[in-house]
């Protein structure tokens, strides 16, 4: 029974400056695997490609792949999302709560 996986990653939170290193996530196969974001981003591209093979339009689900933390000083939601980057590069890019719409 699966819930979420355990990202390792580094960050500090954007509210108080708090060092986090505690993250989740949702997008893999939440099996309580400890994965680095790079292997979160490729769990997500394979699970993507086997709807594909089932003939389900990839397309449907293009949503990227993203850790998240609360932070433990303030309780900020500390969310980041794994983008593709250049040269097979991830980048990981915050996402604001606020700045979101
Ligand atoms: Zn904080």
């Amino acid at each position: 029974m699966g819930m979420f996986d355990e990202i390792i990653y580094k960050a500090t939170c954007h509210q108080c400056g708090e060092p986090l290193s505690e993250f989740q996530s949702k997008s893999g196969d939440n099996v309580l695997a400890r994965l680095t974001p790079r292997q979160l981003y490729e769990v997500t591209k394979s699970n993507t490609s086997k709807l594909k093979i089932y003939g389900i339009e990839p397309k449907v689900i293009v949503e990227l792949p993203v850790f998240y933390t609360y932070c433990p000083k303030c309780g900020s939601r500390e969310e980041f999302v794994i983008k593709p980057g250049r040269l097979r590069k991830l980048r990981i890019i915050p996402v604001k709560s606020n700045t979101n719409v």
